[in-house]
């Protein structure tokens, strides 16, 4: 091809590209610096790799790629020093974009811009978003090659034309549009930059540090150099410190207190992937944060928005994953669906599941220590993810009140024999506030049960899940039922009482109940013993369960609106209830004590109530 002056069409089927570029991809203009920052490392990256095969012979030089402004002519410039093009290249990569099917494609993808860059390499058009005319200056790394000029002010035609160029290498020069000039702004291109380019793996320099000096910040000689171009995660996990670790992840997330564990992930087939992932220390169990891993395609960033390509439970990790077989631009439904990332969501569980079941196996200790910050993904992992339900059911802990951690089959086989009931059911109990709770886990522990601390964010639905998962097994509450019926070994002492001796028995109790807004209880009765409590409150299992349930969803208002419903049993075989019976006893304050005392068992004596009941109390103990 001659290269003296030279105009034509750029090779678009269709003619009006450019007005689909503008009016399209406008809701994400900033890209624009993403894709020809990473145009201009990748070029200087072939340059490097013909160097290492001995293609090229000449001097590397400085291959630092730097980008200027220049607000006076409000030029945007982005310049390397990579292989360059000659007259030939210019016009294969760049007037004659390949578009077979254009008019198909922007049918179908009209409403999704970002896919039309990232499918059809129009990564160099982008630059049109932001410019009313583009430069190409560029100069192959071909000694006979002549430094070509190239530019397009935005209309289908272009002019190209020998020109001067001194060193290899291409300038693409931006005169901005005048809605662009957002991008004139250092601190906004210096920020834009930080965001892309912080880990390509070529030095981006952005105009000169600068430094605080008698109170005000001067420039200095030294180049500013954006970014870290050999990040951890692009390292041999063999070359890595603990350390190096801890290092990276803090350059990710300053200020964050250091991480637990991490695992290293790299596989080449059947798809390419690299990253680090860390699993984050959990302060409180509240301030959990989606959206902290960032995605990468060859140390470019892409996003920070994993849904659909890492497994929802593991959005709660933090990280960076690098993959160049994840689409670039595409809309997250198109992401779903590609089959890579299915793949990769699959490698990543397993991943993740192996990594935790080697330190559970090789360092029990550590694993039990951090199991407070671990237990929220791996209980958010086995609840909505079967596969990795399945290998973690042989590490996931439980936690019992005296703070000793087992496995699930350890655990079994620690009760099984106690607190199987006589139906054959293995109750499994639970509470979800040892405080609150005192009174019910010491009656438990009396018989030599033993109870299990469910005090997590996620416990309401990892013990669904265990029910499901387990034959004949029920998880209870220990303040759910009077612990002689959570755990039936015998059908008991039955109750003998006529209709009316009842009736009238509740209506003694129920009367003696203060007033509680929204709460209602069901008096029953039972025989518990000269020793058992005269009077215990509880909240049936399924009932709390299903309010539990409503207001962490918000929806199935059925049970939300439900007022809380207590049972009261009343234990006839305590002596003052005897005397209630046999008619011998209704002083209302007796009968008032005995109540008000199951009501502060279980927290729910307060107020008035609870001034009344210590006012009667000090009168009974007077002198
Ligand atoms: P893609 O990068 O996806 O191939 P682009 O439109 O961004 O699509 O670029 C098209 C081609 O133009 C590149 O593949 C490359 O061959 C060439 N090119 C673009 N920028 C440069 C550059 N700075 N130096 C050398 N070649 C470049």
């Amino acid at each position: 091809m001659s290269t003296q002056k030279q105009t034509g069409h750029i090779g678009v089927t269709t003619e009006n590209i450019f007005p689909i570029i503008k009016k399209f991809l406008y809701s994400d203009h900033e890209i624009f610096l993403r894709e020809l920052v990473s145009n201009a490392v990748d070029a200087t990256q072939k340059l490097k790799t013909l160097a290492s095969v001995g293609e090229f012979k000449s001097e590397l030089g400085d291959l630092t790629v730097r980008i200027s402004v220049d607000e006076k002519k409000k030029i945007l410039k982005i310049s390397d020093h990579g292989i360059g093009m000659t007259t030939d290249e210019i016009d294969k990569y760049i007037n004659q974009i390949a578009f077979s099917s254009a008019n198909d494609f922007l049918d179908k993808y009209k409403k999704d811009a970002n896919s039309i860059i990232g499918h059809f390499g129009l990564g160099f058009y982008s630059a049109f978003m932001v410019s009313k005319k583009v430069e190409i200056i560029t100069k192959s790394w071909k000694d006979d090659a002549p430094a070509m000029k190239w530019e397009c002010d935005g209309s289908p035609e272009y002019v190209m034309s020998e020109t001067k160029k001194e060193d290899r290498g291409t300038d693409i020069i931006l005169y901005l549009d005048d809605e662009s000039k957002e991008f004139l702004e250092k601190s906004k291109i210096e920020s834009l930059l930080k965001k892309y380019c912080r880990f390509l793996p070529i030095p981006i320099v952005f105009g000169k540090k600068s430094e605080w000096k008698d109170g005000k910040s001067v420039e200095t000689d030294e180049d500013n150099i954006i970014n870290n171009s050999n990040p951890a995660w692009t390292r041999k996990p063999a070359e890595l410190t603990d350390d190096d670790y801890i290092k990276f992840y803090k350059e990710l997330y300053p200020f964050s207190d250091d991480p637990l564990f991490w695992i290293h992930l790299n596989v080449d087939y059947p798809f390419n992937l690299t990253g680090i992932l860390y699993f984050p220390k959990v302060k409180n169990g509240i301030d959990l944060q989606k959206n902290k891993i960032q995605l990468y395609s060859n140390q470019v960033y892409v996003t920070d928005s994993v849904e659909g390509i890492v497994p929802e439970f593991l959005t709660l990790l933090h990280g960076v994953m690098d993959s160049p077989d994840i689409p670039l631009n595409v809309s997250r439904s198109y992401l779903q669906s590609d089959s890579n990332v299915k793949k990769i969501s699959t490698y990543i569980t397993k991943k993740v599941a192996d990594r935790l079941d080697e330190i559970f196996k090789n360092d029990r200790p550590q694993f039990e220590e951090k199991w407070d910050s671990l237990k929220i993904f791996i209980e958010y992992g086995i609840i909505s993810e079967e596969k990795f339900y399945e290998r973690a059911s042989k590490f996931v802990l439980v936690k019992d009140v005296e703070n000793k951690f087992y496995t699930l089959d350890e655990y079994k086989t620690l009760i099984e024999a106690n607190q199987t009931d006589k139906e054959g059911n293995l109750i499994y109990l639970y509470t979800t506030n040892k405080d609150e709770q005192y009174a019910y886990i010491s009656e438990a522990k009396d018989k030599a049960y033993d109870v299990l601390v469910m005090d997590g964010q996620l416990d309401v639905h990892f013990v669904n899940k265990l029910e499901q998962q387990f034959n004949q097994s029920h998880f209870v509450r220990v303040d759910s039922d009077v612990i002689d019926n959570l755990i039936k070994k015998s059908d008991g002492q039955e109750v003998k009482l006529t209709d009316e001796e009842r009736n009238a028995l509740i209506e003694l109790f129920k009367s003696s109940i203060p007033p509680i807004e929204k709460t209602d209880f069901i008096v029953g009765f039972e025989h518990l013993g000269e020793k058992g409590n005269p009077v215990t409150i509880t909240q049936n299992e399924f009932m709390r369960r299903m309010k539990e349930m409503a207001e962490m969803q918000g929806g199935m208002s059925f049970y939300g609106d439900m007022p809380l419903s207590y049972s009261m049993t009343v234990n006839l075989d305590y002596p003052l209830v005897k005397q209630v019976v046999a008619n011998k006893e209704n002083s209302k304050d007796t009968i008032g004590q005995m109540v008000d005392l199951a009501l502060l068992t279980n927290g729910l004596l307060k107020g008035e109530a609870l001034n009344k009941f210590v006012k009667r109390s000090l009168e009974m103990i007077h002198l």
